[in-house]
């Protein structure tokens, strides 16, 4: 990689429950705006099936659900099938912090997401706000001080209004136009605080309003279908233009944090979004 592409932290954000359609019908500038700079597909696929929890545990696991055994937005246990080795984890073995923020939940969840946080190795975990910039105000000293590694953030408003109201409904595009305005900000926060060298990683968890027009799980493309965006460091603007799976996620984010991906991850190096398809050297940790 050239040397002023090197990529020192990804900030990731989940977009929930964000159709591609969405962005033009509702003029969602800065996603559009991202979307034009960046290495950017509006016709990636989701995991199956295709709910929030699955989603998550894909990014975090780079596994299929199948495989990491969270197949519902229902708490249960999962039943894993092979190896985990959860993408925090493998950051902090290369010397890497990572954190999250998500929106606030109850009590009794709070408390099971802490734990679900320090058994994927998470530095910092943060439960807090109930909308998409409330959920960025929180995340905002991390953002400014958290130089590497990777820092992860989902916001919930387009997706809670879908199951309110259905999706592509106005209340939906209020949702969707809230989390546009969230991403104006936080783009505003990493133009401040080191844009040379965050990669980030604007993306959906999955559709809605396909096969019913308030829910999104099932095998529809209206609600397999999403966004990926990757912007900033390294990238050179483009159309991803072959096939793109959510599962793609957490290789590529190894990968551009020149951190070795472990042989369990099943998706690929979207090395096509890279100015440079090496991989990077690390000089120091
Ligand atoms: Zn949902």
């Amino acid at each position: 990689m050239n040397g002023s592409a090197a990529i020192d932290r990804v900030v990731l954000v989940v977009l929930d429950g964000l159709r591609p359609d969405a962005v033009d019908a509702f003029r969602l500038d800065h996603v559009a705006e991202l979307a034009g700079r960046g290495a950017t597909t509006f016709n990636a696929r989701t995991v199956t099936p295709s709910v929030t929890a699955a989603a998550m545990a894909s990014l975090f696991t780079g596994l299929a659900p199948a495989r990491h055994g969270v197949v519902s937005d229902r708490f249960h246990v999962p039943r894993r099938r092979g190896p985990v080795d959860p993408l925090p984890r493998v950051l902090t073995a290369a010397g890497l912090p990572s954190s999250a923020f998500v929106g606030s939940l109850p009590a009794l969840y709070a408390g099971l997401a802490r734990q679900i946080a320090r058994h994927i190795g998470l530095g910092r975990a943060v439960c807090s706000g109930e909308t998409a910039r409330a959920i960025v105000a929180s995340a905002r000293p991390t953002l400014v001080q958290q130089e590497h590694g990777l820092i992860v953030l989902h916001w919930p408003d387009a997706d809670r209004a879908g199951h309110e109201h259905g999706w592509m409904s106005r209340p939906y595009e209020a949702g969707a136009r809230a989390m546009d305005q969230a991403l104006g900000d936080l783009l505003g926060i990493v133009s401040r605080t080191g844009e040379d060298n965050t990669l980030i990683i604007a993306l959906a968890d999955h559709g809605g309003g396909g096969a019913v027009a308030n829910d999104h799980d099932s095998v529809h493309p209206a609600d397999q279908t999403i966004p990926i965006i990757l912007a900033g460091a390294g990238v050179e603007t483009g159309v991803l233009a072959g096939p793109v799976s959510l599962l793609d996620v957490p290789p590529t984010v190894l990968w551009a944090l020149g951190v070795t991906c472990p042989p369990s991850y099943e998706g690929r190096v979207l090395t096509e979004a890279f100015a440079t398809a090496e991989p990077r050297v690390v000089v120091a940790a």
